[in-house]
């Protein structure tokens, strides 16, 4: 059967892969730990979802605005000013199924092919397939762990070529948890401003930042740069409603309008009651959100206290997101088996398979070297995982 070159070209998403690995053997009746897909355990707080019941019971079953509801966008344009310092008008403001449809959307109205567009690494797993999809180029600039793994501006500089287009920006980062601060993000975009290329700035964990890091985002550091980003957020993370499909970008008016034109001849609308959740979600009390990060606050003390008391194992203190990401290196060269293990993506398939604990190998991320635990899990299953990942670490020679 002959598919098109672009779906040839295609892999699917890896996190998403690990996920359904994990469940299939828990279907099959082993007992998984799952630190792989990077999802909210919480369920999503009543009162949005309390939105969404009487939102269907008056009748909110239509197609919306493709770009989504006034009322949706409206409620962005206020979380962008209250929380950003950014000011956007509605008609700046594109809701989609999601943060992924958002990027998607996003780097098809700005990239084709003959463009170049600078992905550091380790980056989330879709950036590169989005990039490729739309004929564009990703290059991936490495980013270096005594930095933060953050892109400092000389790395940017010199990945720039007259074919340079676009940079994906993700702060905080998946899967290394990394904040760009303020300086360091002025810094960046000095740097694309006097380039003339676009910056996507995926800000989607922005609710989840601790040791009272803070948030920026680079769009907000002045009218140029604003100018030529596109940001884009979600509820999915924040408000543990990622099953509802409801993420949003910001961008000047004629590529939000573009984005808008493309959607409409492919989902239109994201699902009206679920803008309706949004609404909830954005308008509505935020204890919620502090509740949460206090959770996670909490599993990733707890996770970084495991990992690091296994030996050959130093995993730096992510500042936000929910993710893990050491280095366990450490481990190459050891024997499993009649195997030598040689690769995290060796060690991931050691810990399924004799651990029976799910992570995902960083070669994911473009790195090879580290795993990533996702720590969006109770903490009685952190600590069983743990239990068992220390006992098969132990258990290699
Ligand atoms: N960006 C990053 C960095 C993510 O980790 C995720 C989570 N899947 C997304 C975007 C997409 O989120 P959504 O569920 O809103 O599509
Ligand atoms: N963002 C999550 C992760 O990185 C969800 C999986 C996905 O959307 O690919 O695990």
């Amino acid at each position: 059967m002959k598919l098109s070159g672009r779906a040839r070209g295609i892999s699917p998403s890896p996190t998403l892969s690990v996920d359904a690995r994990a469940k299939e053997l828990a279907a099959a009746g082993e007992r998984i730990i799952n630190f792989g897909v990077g999802e909210p355990d919480f369920d999503t707080p009543e009162h949005i979802k309390a939105a969404a019941a009487e939102a269907m019971a008056r009748g909110m079953t239509k197609y919306t605005a493709v770009a989504g509801t006034l009322e949706l966008r409206q409620a962005i344009c206020r979380k962008f000013a209250r929380d950003n310092d950014l000011t956007y008008r509605p008609d700046e403001i594109v809701v989609s199924c999601g943060a992924k449809h958002s990027l998607y959307n996003a780097v098809q109205v700005l990239a084709e092919p003959g463009d170049e567009v600078i992905v550091p690494a380790p980056y989330w797993v879709s950036y590169l397939e989005q990039v490729k999809l739309a004929g564009a180029e990703p290059v991936v600039v490495k980013t270096r762990a005594e930095n933060g793994y953050k892109l400092i501006p000389e790395e940017l500089s010199g990945s720039l070529t007259p074919r340079s287009r676009l940079l994906i920006l993700n702060s905080p980062s998946n899967p290394t948890g990394s904040i760009y601060t303020k300086e360091e993000l002025a810094a960046i975009a000095e740097v694309a401003v006097r380039a003339g290329i676009w910056v996507l700035s995926d800000e989607v964990y922005e609710k989840l930042i601790y040791d009272g890091a803070a948030h920026f985002s680079i769009a907000s550091l002045g009218p140029e740069i604003k100018q030529q980003t596109v940001v884009v957020n979600g509820v999915s993370k924040s408000y543990a409603m990622t099953g509802w499909r409801i993420g949003y970008a910001a961008a000047p008016a004629p590529v939000a309008k573009a984005m808008a034109d493309l959607q409409s001849h492919s989902t239109s609308n994201p699902t009206s009651i679920a803008q309706a959740a949004a609404v909830a979600a954005l308008n509505g009390p935020q204890e919620a959100v502090a509740e949460m990060r206090s959770a996670f606050a909490a599993r990733r003390t707890y996770i970084l206290e495991r990992l690091n008391g296994i030996p050959g194992i130093n995993c730096p203190t992510p500042a936000g997101a929910f993710y893990a990401f050491p280095d366990v290196s450490a481990y190459f060269g050891r024997r499993w088996g009649e195997k030598t293990i040689s690769s995290a993506s060796d060690l991931a398939a050691f810990l399924l398979e004799e651990a029976k604990v799910a992570v995902v190998p960083g070669i994911a991320f473009g790195n090879d070297r580290c795993l990533r635990f996702s720590y969006a899990a109770s903490l009685e299953e952190i600590a069983e995982g743990m239990d068992r990942i220390a006992a098969a670490f132990g258990s290699l020679r």
